[in-house]
């Protein structure tokens, strides 16, 4: 073994160098090795030439020209919901089309890196594996094909398995994946707490020392989950595994927003996952899932809980100015399946809401702007550290505007706080502005009953601010 990859193994551990090759776009294609970048031909040469260095296996990564967040291209690459230029410097929606055709985007992201180890494994005879999203279980079929087609030998699986389900592995090999906790690619965990997972922050150490296995308890307690969205479903799954005698009532079906959050963030994010993993884990666990069942205090003083959390998710405001029907305003949740015929639409808002319908209507042809009163640095509040670098230049580079620091008068013009005309054409309005608190039955209740409030209800932000607050209070209670 050449002594270099020998002083990493100590002559005797399986040496697998990580090779990042930063695959040139079609922009820069052919500008050599000088350009550090390289094409997959450059590729192929520098495995070879590491595997005769001595390495027993390599596994590929993905990254751009001196932008290295771009190794989450197939996360973000996605964020946009199907538009090109999500990248925000002119790489295509379909990663296929640049990378000289060998990624593969036919799974949302998932496994982009395959058609790379195919290609290298031309070239060299040792194992060839990849990581960029390597997640099996969000698509079996097309990673088993992969192992018994040769594509590639090893599967890297990272976040997946490091922040959001330790025992990813084993629940795998015996096809349990319905009780994966499923990786929403959301990157949240770039600066924070995983969104699905807040025992694997570091932030979360003091919090809950003894980490992803709940305390026990003597079971004695009796407790009354309100609301069946991600907060709920966690709150009354943590106190199951706690072995509380738990209840979930929820006024129509299980996964509060997720379902919207599913379809103006896209598919690649697994939100669907989610909410059936919750799900599949309160039936596990014997939580007495009740839907259709508005609670109310007469309904809780019948049940007697010893302990009721209340999830009820948080509230909208009203808007400032009411529309007409000329301009109509519609609901956030609304928009995705009202008839927008014109193409002018205001979104207004600036949270992580607002962007990702921002999103999805620009995906569908709408020309929008983004309207807010708050102050430019509001932007995208609730989205991911990693996902807002992107978002915004996206957003502006697919034609969407944006317009703080209005009063609004929707329909005929804006005013800026400095008293400037402002016109701001519309043809519809969408209210996608911040929610508010909603907190009135957790109050209401709280002069009887143990209460404790989580998630949006009585702080709106995002999911992975309602899954930690309700692990953390669903565990000290
Ligand atoms: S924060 Fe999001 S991307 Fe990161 S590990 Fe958790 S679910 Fe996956």
């Amino acid at each position: 073994m050449p002594p270099l990859l020998a002083a990493y193994s100590g002559n005797s551990e399986p040496v697998c160098p990580l090779a990042e090759p930063t695959l040139t776009t079609e922009r820069i294609h052919g500008a050599g090795f000088d350009s550090l970048v390289n094409t997959k031909e450059e590729l192929a040469a520098i495995c070879q030439a590491i595997e005769a260095a001595g390495a027993d296996a390599l596994e590929l990564r993905l990254g751009t020209f001196a932008f290295n967040e771009a190794q989450f291209i197939n996360d973000v690459c996605f964020a946009g919901y199907g538009y090109d230029g999500t990248m925000s410097y002119g790489i295509a929606f379909d990663p296929k089309s640049n990378f000289q055709g060998i990624l593969d985007s036919s799974h949302s992201g998932c496994g982009l890196i395959m058609g790379a180890c195919r290609y290298v494994k031309q070239f060299v005879k040792i194992p060839v594996g990849g990581v960029v999203f390597m997640d099996p279980a969000s698509a079996p079929d097309y990673f088993g094909q992969a192992l018994n087609d040769d594509t590639l030998e090893l599967i890297y699986v990272h976040r997946a398995v490091s922040n959001c389900d330790s025992e990813y592995a084993n629940k795998l090999l015996e096809n349990r994946i319905d009780g994966i906790r499923p990786c929403c690619r959301c990157l949240n965990c770039m600066g924070g707490p995983c969104r699905v997972n807040p025992t694997s922050a570091m932030g979360s150490i003091e919090a809950m020392p003894e980490g992803f296995e709940v305390p026990a308890c003597d079971g004695s307690k009796k407790v009354m989950v309100i609301g069946g969205g991600p907060a709920g479903m966690e709150a009354a799954r943590v106190c199951a595994e706690c072995g509380y005698d738990v209840s979930l009532c929820e006024k129509s079906a299980l996964g509060g927003l997720l379902d919207f959050a599913e379809m103006v963030k896209g598919k690649h994010e697994s939100l669907s996952r989610l909410k059936n993993y919750l799900s599949h884990v309160l039936e596990v666990e014997g939580v007495n899932v009740v839907t259709g069942k508005e609670v109310d205090a007469a309904f809780a003083h019948e049940e007697k809980p010893d302990v009721v959390i209340v999830s009820t998710g948080s509230k909208r405001p009203g808007l400032a100015a009411s529309g007409s029907s000329a301009t109509p305003v519609i609901g956030v949740t609304d928009s995705l399946s009202a008839e927008i015929g014109n193409n002018m639409v205001a979104v207004l808002g600036f949270n992580a809401q607002t962007v990702d319908t921002a999103h999805y209507l620009t995906a569908q042809g709408k020309k929008v702007t983004i309207v807010s009163d708050e102050p430019e640095e509001a932007f995208g509040t609730g989205q991911s550290m990693m996902l807002d670098k992107f978002v915004e230049p996206v957003f502006l580079a697919a034609g969407g505007r944006e317009q703080a620091e209005e009063r609004r008068r929707w329909g005929s013009g804006a005013y800026t706080s400095f008293g400037v005309d402002i016109t701001v054409p519309c043809d519809c309005v969408v209210d996608a502005s911040n929610m508010v608190a909603g907190t009135s039955l957790a109050d209401e209740l709280s002069g009887d009953f143990d209460v404790v409030a989580v998630g949006d209800c009585p702080t709106p932000l995002n999911i992975q601010n309602a899954i930690t607050t309700a692990n953390l209070a669903a565990r000290h209670c």
